[in-house]
């Protein structure tokens, strides 16, 4: 038997369409249109929404930028006992946005936390990449520069699991060069822009291949970046004679010596010049 909705003293995490307004959920709408008040990251941009589904609720802001002073109000509300729904631009509250604090708020007030749950950016784009799901970590945003952004950016070239990435447009090349400086260029990628809306569109399937792309054709709307896990250095090691033949089988393709030693360095972990001493080795003999 599941619970009456929305219930007093209760907040909730809802889920909106991250592009698809057929997303938003029977249940979802069920309980915006009942629920006392809804906190929104932009009242204006929700509007729509909540308007289209005939929303009564009093419509409070709640962005980053008011968080401090708006947490205390809406912690309140729950003491009155009314109900409290939270919704962000687009997706699901809690996941890069001010949600989290106040689900955090909540709970260490001893408030009833529930999430209806809905589209999130991050699952959707993971999902559909074809890059391994079964183990990947949330990176969110990055820092836009500085020591912390390096930190990261050398965190996330380690990291073994496929990593998600939320990214303004006007910032996507950046993060593609600077992902190519520690990742690689032929590090796998998919970068889903524009998720479940008219114009969606996935580019890879490298880094080097995505930036190419964003130069040519300047990135809009929406992205999150779907970036491969470090290629596995603790795996079986290759004998010299292996090494060898896979860099003559690229340089027989018509790949240059130098690329094939960097590429066969980025797959196996062995260092380039390494590779490119074992090369000239090879044809002295
Ligand atoms: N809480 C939201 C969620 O669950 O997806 C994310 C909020 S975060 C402030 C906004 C970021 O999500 C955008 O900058 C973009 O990286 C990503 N995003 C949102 N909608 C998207 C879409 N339709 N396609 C691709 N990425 C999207």
């Amino acid at each position: 038997m599941q619970r009456d909705e929305p219930c007093g003293g209760t907040l909730y995490l809802v889920g909106t369409p991250i592009g698809h307004l057929g997303d938003l959920s029977p249940r979802a709408r069920n309980l915006l249109a009942a629920v006392d008040v809804i906190a929104c990251e932009d009242t204006r941009h929700s509007g729509q929404l909540l308007q289209s589904i005939g929303a009564v609720g009093r419509r409070l802001s709640f962005h980053q930028h008011n968080t401090r002073n708006r947490l205390p109000q809406l912690l309140q509300l729950l003491v009155a006992r009314q109900s409290l729904a939270v919704i962000c631009d687009a997706g699901l509250p809690g996941i890069s946005d001010p949600g989290e604090e106040l689900a955090a708020a909540a709970r260490e007030a001893g408030h009833e936390v529930i999430c209806i749950p809905g589209p999130c950016a991050a699952t959707t784009a993971l999902v559909s990449s074809g890059l391994p799901s079964g183990r990947f970590c949330f990176e969110g945003f990055l820092p836009t520069k500085g020591r912390e952004r390096r930190q990261r950016l050398e965190h996330i070239a380690k990291e073994p699991r496929t990593s998600v990435l939320y990214e303004a447009p006007h910032r996507l090349l950046n993060l593609l060069q600077d992902l190519i400086q520690t990742c690689g260029s032929e590090r796998p990628v998919q970068v889903a822009r524009e998720l479940t809306k008219r114009h969606e569109q996935h580019v890879g399937p490298t880094l080097g291949a995505a930036l190419r792309h964003f130069q040519a054709q300047r990135p809009q709307g929406e992205c999150t970046l779907v970036l491969g896990g470090a290629p596995d250095l603790a795996g079986p090691k290759l004998t010299d004679a292996e090494l060898i033949k896979r860099l003559q089988r690229l340089i027989t393709s018509g790949t240059k010596a130098s690329e094939a030693a960097r590429q066969v360095a980025e797959e196996t972990g062995h260092p380039r010049r390494e590779l490119y001493d074992l090369l000239h080795r090879d044809s002295a003999d």
